[in-house]
Order: C-alpha cells, then structure tokens, then sequence
C-alpha cells in the first residue's frame, strides 16, 4: 500500500519466464495479499498498529503464504479458467505451489522494506536495515520503477509466448498437411502400379 500493485510487476516477470518453476496464479495472489494488513489499518484507522507490522515481516509473511497456498488450492477451477482466457496453459503442481506462495510473501516484504520505515523485516528483532539503503527521496521511485519495468517485460515474456505457441501451432499443421498429401500421394501410386499389374 497504497501502491499494491506494482508487486505484480516482478511476479508476472518471473511467473511467466520460469513456469517450469512457478505457479503464475500463486504468485500473484502470494505478491499482493501482504497488503491486507495496511489496507485494515487505514480503512478502519486502527490506532497504535502500525500499517507495516507483523505481516510485514518474514515470519508473518510465512504464515500468510500458508492462506495463499490454501486460497489458491481451493479455487482451483476458477483460476484454470482466468489462466484460459489469457491462452496460458497451466498444470498445477503443489510443490509449484508452494514454492511460488513463499517466493512471493518474501519478494513482497523485500521490496516493501526499503521504503517502510515502520516495517521490521526480522521480527521478532526489530529495526529495519534496508530501509536507509537507497536515497529517502529517490526510493519509491526505484522500487516502483524496478517493478514497473520488470511487469513491462513480463508482458512482453507473454507475447513471445503467445507467438512461440502460434508458430509451434502452424508448424504442426504444415507437417501434418505434408503428411496426409504424401500418404494420398504414394496411395495414388500403389493403386497405379496395382493396375498395371492387372494389365500384366
Ligand atoms: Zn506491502
């Protein structure tokens, strides 16, 4: 918060360059729902709770990859369809699962950590070192430039997808449209050389 979004920018980099190794959908859902915990505390104007707090950190982090993981087993079917819409097969593995929901509860406590002076990555220690790392004044827009660009070429990771899977597609037809005029072809000749050996 109050930029949730741009935590799609390296989820979709990753989840559709590395499908052998993530869960798409996983990630996504893993990346964004950190932002929960600030979305409560600034709707409801929670006082004395910092808008960054326990689920900011890794450890609480972990305990909403375990929601995430349990949310995106159990709407299994309405995800395959989202994924159908946008032509991207997907074969749901656990273990993709898992390890997409964890990749992405971290990645989003990382990237929120240098700009959150109220977050506490290690908690129960707490402090946070990253967040003096990059200029105060400059910081958000790294971060929001860095995912910004990495959700750009995710996008463009899509495209090529798309078109690798059309050409792959008019390959298989061609191949196939070869196939069946040889096969008609060489049935023409059989039935030719039959004939002539009638007239034998
Ligand atoms: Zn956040």
């Amino acid at each position: 918060m109050p930029f949730t979004p741009y935590h799609w920018g390296p989820a979709l980099l990753v989840g559709l360059a590395l499908p052998m190794l993530f869960d798409l959908p996983a990630l996504m859902v893993a990346s964004v729902i950190l932002d929960v915990e600030p979305f409560f505390v600034l709707f409801f104007n929670v006082q004395g709770y910092p808008a960054h707090a326990f689920f900011h950190s890794y450890l609480g982090a972990s305990s909403l990859a375990l929601l995430s993981i349990g949310m995106v087993v159990s709407l299994e079917n309405p995800l395959r369809a989202i994924m159908q819409v946008f032509r991207l097969p997907r074969k749901p593995s656990f273990r993709r699962i898992v390890f997409s929901s964890f990749i992405g509860v971290y990645l989003h406590v990382f990237l929120d950590s240098f700009l959150y002076p109220d977050l506490t990555p290690f908690y129960p220690l707490q402090g946070n070192i990253f967040v003096n790392m990059l200029p105060a004044d400059q910081s958000s827009a790294i971060i929001y430039g860095f995912s910004g660009i990495a959700g750009i070429l995710g996008i463009a990771v899509y495209w090529y997808r798309l078109l690798r899977e059309s050409r792959a597609k008019e390959k298989q037809m061609k191949t196939e449209q070869e196939q069946a005029k040889k096969l008609t072809t060489s049935g023409e000749d059989n039935l030719g050389e039959e004939v002539e050996k009638k007239d034998e």
